[in-house]
């Protein structure tokens, strides 16, 4: 599996760009931004984008939604109940002194035991809620790979003082959902440096007592 991560945007959000060598097909999860840049690796690789995941309705991973998919024709996956904050792109662009980027509509819910396939590979839907109360994860266990959004980083977790945010909640999604995986699975994070959920176990301040 081709697995390409591009920081994006001023917030630097991970987009992951996994490519299946054999139907050159693509899953692009969080296109927050730099459209073109993404678009450049797929070319490179000659992929075709089967769908474009977002984690959760922050700016930062949905702004180039809209771009990508006038380009590519895929349908855009996001849980409902984000739709309200992606409703307000334009409050949350304001926040961060951004130019308010093109809105497109949610062509699936992404809910959580659902599941998208890259060929013979499952993307399995997790509904994390915490950081938003859509966020979802996706977990590749034929990869052992964990694309965990905003849920959870290397030494951290995602912020909970944001509209929709919820302190003990993302505490109980990282307990129940995440911390549940193979310990030697990889973390994806939606900022920042890769991570494995032993890890986290073991160091992140944030998880200590759980
Ligand atoms: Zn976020």
């Amino acid at each position: 599996m081709i697995h390409e991560i591009l920081p994006v945007g001023i917030l630097q959000c991970n987009c992951s760009i996994f490519g299946e060598e054999s139907s050159r097909e693509a899953i692009i999860i969080d296109p927050g931004d730099d459209i073109d840049d993404i678009l450049a690796v797929l070319r490179r690789h000659s992929l075709t984008v089967k769908a474009i995941v977002i984690t959760h309705g922050h700016i930062d991973h949905i702004g180039g939604a809209a771009k990508l998919k006038a380009v590519t024709g895929a349908p855009v996956y996001m849980n409902q109940k984000d739709q309200e904050l992606y409703d307000h792109l334009d409050m949350q662009a304001a926040w961060l002194g951004m130019e308010v980027p093109e809105r497109t509509g949610i062509d699936m819910e992404a809910r959580d035991g659902d599941s998208l396939q890259l060929n013979a590979t499952a993307f399995h839907v997790l509904h994390t809620p915490g950081h938003t109360q859509g966020s979802i994860s996706l977990w590749i266990p034929a990869e052992n790979k964990l694309v965990a959004g905003d849920t959870l980083f290397r030494d951290s977790i995602g912020r909970t003082d944001l509209p929709g945010g919820d302190g003990r909640q993302i505490l109980r999604s990282i307990r129940d959902k995440l911390l549940t995986l193979p310990e030697e699975a990889t973390v994806v994070p939606g900022h920042g440096l890769q991570t494995t959920i032993g890890r986290e176990k073991e160091r992140n301040p944030f998880l200590t007592g759980l």
